[in-house]
């Protein structure tokens, strides 16, 4: 018998979902020679996740698709809060802003990710040619394929050349890749719910009847598992990487429906906990649609629900009786599903730093939160570069150990706010306080309102590591000691928080400046796509004055001539940008300040979009920039950031100070 034809990759991406799908859009930005395969015969089309959160949009801008989600999606701004009256009638108890306001140039929207699988599709396929391999095959996704068997050669793990995992992709054809469990002839989504078993074997057995399967060998350097909650990959990877965790006893079931009803806040995001049948959470969504999350409180639990006792007709019926005495009823029906609550995480979300599991393949939770798909694009966001810089040896492989360090700590947070959440959203509405079983409706808005910061994507807040330079708690004490004595001061005057608000293993924050060549308005985040480069933003003071500008000459320095990073070359993986406080016309963009500000191409000129001021801009007021990122005018600050946008070093200006930039640019 003939052998299976094998071919190399430098990645292979199984699953495009939305984990999936961001890991290869990072590959095709960066040129990584990668493959993503899926089962499925095609994208989803309707139902599923449906929430982007605050950094999620960030995060997706700096792609250059957030807007596009942006435009097409609803916006939620306040969230209304309906619990039963003293005779057991739902009445709005509160609004609420359904965001912090002031954190982000983005409030939580709603699409659903079938359109955002489209934009990921269109910015893959808009990345090539790639400057750096301008023959290279276009990333697309080859979907009705399997893979069936997967090893790993331990030995070969640290060798950075080699290609130590094994992959047998098996082609489906497409009956055979098209899942059969509809129940009914609405679109239903129950086949992709927790209710349903995996349906790989299925897929496998009936394909492997066929004389004419086509399997092949894909030899990678790494391979990312994106595979969904049933995923095969962590379950090739054996025993020791079985998700932990449990199942609940709650039941919802979720329909995107175009609502026909007199209930006042349709078209709010609505918490109703309603005396005694269950809960329902409403989402108005794009195109009239509403998204209703409704408590199954009829459902007979004690172990794994039998799905086929799920109907949309039940579901609805369910969804009538909580908001009730209110009327409900639709003509049009988008999609239904119906889940239980579990939550689970991975214990470990890597094999030897080669093969990585991402989204749902390592944490399951309640998708009501709307963090689902949010946590999962994530992880692969935080994955991406990383495996990019080292596939292209401009970082260690050390660095990729901070995937697991900080990703599993973001999951086992993600769990236990699910668990507080679902308790008490699922919760009977306590009677009175005496009643020690029900649900304190005032400790559930808080739990709301607290939780924003979690919820929003934008607390996320990585531990110390080769990427994340953090002040020992000794000197933070110090530091709080400090800051006592400078109270009242508007910005921290110590070392460690030259930038006080830019906090290392955080997102760094936006805000707006005014280009210095151009005096057109920016805010910062503008200025960091997603292109894998750090970028080391230098807070220059007041320029005008020739006593700063010396203080922040050498900045150049630290990175200029090492050969990962050549600043002298552009486009080089650090890119140095300045925000001055000086008054924009007394600062000669090429006479005042050294190359690094405006490196020379011979092609395309000087590089006139590296410096900014923190001014007033003429149309759209004054950034305050300064006092946002908490950086002393008269001192200055250099923050280093990721190119994930996470904080990784802040520190002062002055050549005293550029030695920790200069061990931070060789080797992590
Ligand atoms: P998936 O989306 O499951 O994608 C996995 C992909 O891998 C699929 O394309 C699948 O076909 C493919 N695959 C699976 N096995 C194989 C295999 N063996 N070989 C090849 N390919 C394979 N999240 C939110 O953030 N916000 C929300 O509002 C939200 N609402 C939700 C509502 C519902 C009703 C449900 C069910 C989920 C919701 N979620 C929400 C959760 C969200 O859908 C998931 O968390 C998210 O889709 C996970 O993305 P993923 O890429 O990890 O996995």
């Amino acid at each position: 018998m003939a052998s299976n034809p094998t071919s190399e990759v430098d990645v292979l991406i199984i699953g495009a979902g939305p984990a999936g799908l961001m890991m290869a859009l990072w590959m095709s930005r960066l040129g990584i020679k990668t493959r993503i395969v899926d089962k499925r015969t095609d994208k989803v089309f309707s139902g599923q996740a449906d929430g982007f959160q605050s950094r999620t949009l960030e995060i997706l801008d700096s792609f250059g698709i957030g807007e596009r989600v942006w435009k097409e999606s609803n916006h939620l701004i306040e969230v209304s809060f309906w619990n039963p009256d003293s005779d057991g009638t739902i009445k709005r108890h509160r609004r609420a802003p359904d965001n912090i306001s002031g954190m982000s140039r983005f409030t939580e929207a709603v699409l659903h990710q079938g359109r955002m699988e489209a934009f990921f599709l269109d910015a893959i396929a808009a990345s090539y040619p790639h400057p750096a391999d301008p023959s290279g095959t276009p990333l697309k996704v080859e979907r009705m394929v399997l893979p069936t068997s997967l090893e790993v050669d331990e030995a070969a793990a640290e060798d950075d050349d080699a290609h130590p995992i094994t992959v047998t992709l098996r082609h489906l054809t497409e009956e055979e890749a098209t899942p059969t469990q509809k129940l009914s002839n609405l679109s239903d989504g129950l086949f992709r719910s927790n209710l349903a078993g995996d349906d790989v074997g299925k897929m496998l057995a009936q394909s492997k009847g066929r004389a004419d399967v086509r399997e092949e060998v894909v030899k990678a350097k790494y391979v990312v598992g994106c595979d969904g909650a049933h995923s095969w990959t962590r379950k090739a990877l054996g025993p020791k990487y079985e998700m932990k965790g449990e199942m609940t006893d709650f039941v919802w079931g979720v329909m995107d429906i175009v609502p026909i009803t007199d209930f006042p806040d349709v078209r709010t995001r609505c918490m109703i906990h309603s005396a005694s049948n269950g809960s329902l959470m409403i989402i108005p969504r794009e195109n009239k649609l509403v998204r209703l999350y409704i408590q199954l409180t009829e459902v007979s639990t004690g172990g794994r629900v039998d799905r086929s006792t799920i109907t949309h007709e039940m579901i609805f019926k369910a969804a009538q009786k909580i908001i009730a005495p209110y009327k409900l009823e639709y003509h049009y029906c988008d999609w239904w599903t119906a889940y239980q609550i579990g939550q689970r995480v991975g214990q470990h979300f890597t094999k030897c730093d080669r093969v990585f599991l991402a989204g749902d393949a390592v944490h399951t939770h309640s998708p009501k939160a709307g963090q689902g798909m949010n946590v999962s694009m994530s992880d692969a966001y935080n994955l991406g570069w990383k495996i990019g810089l080292v596939t292209k040896k401009i970082m260690p492989r050390k660095i990729l150990s901070t995937y697991e360090l900080e990703r599993k700590q973001i999951a086992n947070e993600l769990i236990e706010f699910d668990h507080k959440f679902s308790r008490l959203f699922s919760g009977r509405p306590q009677k009175d306080i005496l009643d020690e079983t029900g649900v304190s409706m005032d400790e559930f808005s808080k739990a709301f309102n607290m939780s924003h910061m979690f919820t929003s994507g934008l607390g996320v807040n990585y531990s110390p590591s080769a990427l994340v330079s953090k002040p020992s708690e000794k000197a933070l004490l110090l530091e709080s000691d400090k800051e006592v004595q400078h109270e009242g001061s508007p910005v921290a005057k110590s070392k460690l928080s030259a930038a006080a608000h830019c906090k290392p293993g955080m997102r760094f924050p936006s805000y707006q400046v005014v280009e210095q060549c151009d005096a057109r308005p920016w805010t910062l985040h503008h200025k960091m796509p997603s292109d894998g480069r750090f970028r080391l933003w230098v807070f220059g003071g007041d320029i005008s004055q020739p006593a700063a500008r010396e203080r922040m000459g050498p900045a150049a320095t630290p990175f200029a001539g090492t050969a990962r990073f050549r600043l002298d070359r552009p486009p080089s993986v650090v890119d140095v940008l300045l925000v001055h406080r000086a008054p924009r016309g007394e600062v000669e963009l090429l006479r005042d300040l050294h190359d690094v500000y405006h490196p020379f191409d011979a092609k395309l000129g000087w590089d006139y979009d590296k410096v900014f001021a923190d001014g007033e801009s003429y149309h759209e007021g004054h950034g305050r920039a300064y006092e946002g990122y908490g950086v002393d005018p008269d001192k200055g600050a250099v923050v280093v950031v990721r190119p994930d946008g996470y904080v990784g070093l802040v520190t002062e200006l002055g050549e005293e100070n550029w030695g920790r930039l200069r061990s931070g640019s060789r080797g992590s």
